[in-house]
């Protein structure tokens, strides 16, 4: 019995080697751009020194860094001193909430945070550690059945005494995009900090810190063409947050440790690209977006977008599909040859439905089958065809199988 599993098992691999896999899976990661890699090379090998060295080697290194801070300040419009790079996308959301939480603790007596329900959990397990572990009393704010807080349900839940709200620019399950300007505009006339999760948005929608009028903003370069493992936190000009880092004192102090140059150089390159091609990858994206959108509602019943239809990321598609389990949609795709997500983190064992979905108001029964297909710089049409072609079948023998 086993040998002959064995003995098929090369035949079953070459097939899968053999046929393209469709990757729909952009909002997971992407592929770095090879612009970016290019850019990346030297940094390893001929420019390897020290940033903070004295000698010619530190130097060409310290010159690298400064550059690549001046590429994201360009693009955030904000001065270089204001953008720290850290290591990812998460260390950029947790030095953000509790580095300015814990100060504005101590500094002025405050004890309150504020976040909406559809955060990232880069966000929200930080905000509980600091509500369990700091004394904090968090609060989330509503949204509504699209995933949206607005700047009126801000007003009516901060404080004196709140610390930081955090609100996500662009969510990564559902894909809706949050006033952020609006809620940035009153945290400030408040005198309380405002931080966004960017790290979807970076690739798509504008960083220009005068306009959304926000303290903190957490970005991540691998959601935008970008090597994983490299991220950036802006941080208003004058702002107190205690250090995550402690030691050489490097990025101004916010972040010890050696930076991580060639990564850094991939991150303003990426964003370089992403940022000033934006316009012409959103003209091609998004109409094979919305059509796919539109087929999906159209053939299969049972069927309904999450988050909001026009106020989303322009690559983002998600869907509940009733009486489908999406656990075994994702495996079935997966096996068909496509590469989808579920918006989360899939628990195998114990299925449970999305918090995020779940606080839209969405039943556990609809919530179960969710469905998240994102498109990115390497989608062709003949792929959303084939994937349409492909999905109404599995979702029937999927639904028959129950
Ligand atoms: C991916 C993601 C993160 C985490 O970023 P990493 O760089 O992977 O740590 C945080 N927030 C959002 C909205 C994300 O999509």
């Amino acid at each position: 019995m086993r040998l002959i599993v064995f003995r098929k098992f090369p035949v079953i691999i070459t097939a899968m080697l053999q046929r393209k896999q469709i990757y729909l899976d952009y909002a997971a990661t992407t592929p770095v751009d090879s612009r970016v890699v290019q850019a990346m090379l030297p940094y390893f090998s001929e420019a390897f020194g020290n940033p903070s060295s004295y000698h010619r080697y530190g130097q060409d290194a310290e010159a690298a860094l400064e550059n690549a801070r001046e590429t994201v300040a360009q693009y955030m419009h904000c001065l270089p001193t204001e953008v720290i790079f850290t290591s990812c996308g998460t260390e950029s959301d947790n030095l953000a909430l509790r580095g300015s939480a814990i100060s504005a603790q101590k500094e002025r007596g405050a004890k309150h945070i504020l976040i909406s329900p559809v955060e990232h959990h880069a966000v929200s397990r930080t905000a509980q550690q600091l509500s369990n572990n700091y004394g904090f009393d968090l609060e989330y704010l509503p949204v509504d059945g699209f995933g949206r807080t607005t700047v009126e349900d801000v007003a009516a839940q901060i404080r004196q005494d709140t610390a930081i709200v955090s609100v996500i620019y662009a969510n990564n399950e559902i894909g809706t995009i949050n006033p952020i300007s609006e809620i940035g505009e009153l945290c400030r006339s408040k005198g309380v900090f405002f931080h966004t999760d960017a790290v979807q948005a970076a690739g798509y929608l504008s960083l220009d810190v005068n306009s959304l009028h926000t303290d903190l903003i957490s970005i991540g370069a691998h959601k935008f063409y970008g090597p994983k493992g490299i991220g950036a936190l802006y941080i208003h000009k004058g702002l107190s947050i205690l250090p995550a880092q402690t030691g050489g004192g490097q990025e101004f102090g916010f972040r010890a440790g050696t930076q991580n140059i060639p990564y850094i150089v991939g991150l303003a390159e990426a964003l370089r690209i992403a940022q000033s091609e934006k316009l012409t990858r959103i003209s091609t994206i998004k109409p094979l977006r919305d059509h796919l959108i539109g087929t999906i509602l159209e053939e299969i019943t049972d069927t309904q977008l999450t988050g909001h239809p026009d106020e989303r990321l322009p690559n983002h598609a998600s869907f509940v599909i009733k009486g489908v389990d999406g656990n075994a949609l994702l495996m079935m795709l997966d096996v068909e040859g496509f590469a989808c997500s579920s918006g989360s983190a899939c628990k195998t064992g114990s299925p449970e439905p999305s918090d995020v979905l779940t606080n839209l108001g969405i039943s556990p029964d609809w919530a179960l089958g969710s469905l998240r297909v994102t498109l990115g710089n390497y989608t062709t049409s003949s792929e959303i065809e084939t994937f349409l072609a492909a999905l109404p079948k599995i979702i029937s023998k999927l639904r028959k199988l129950r």
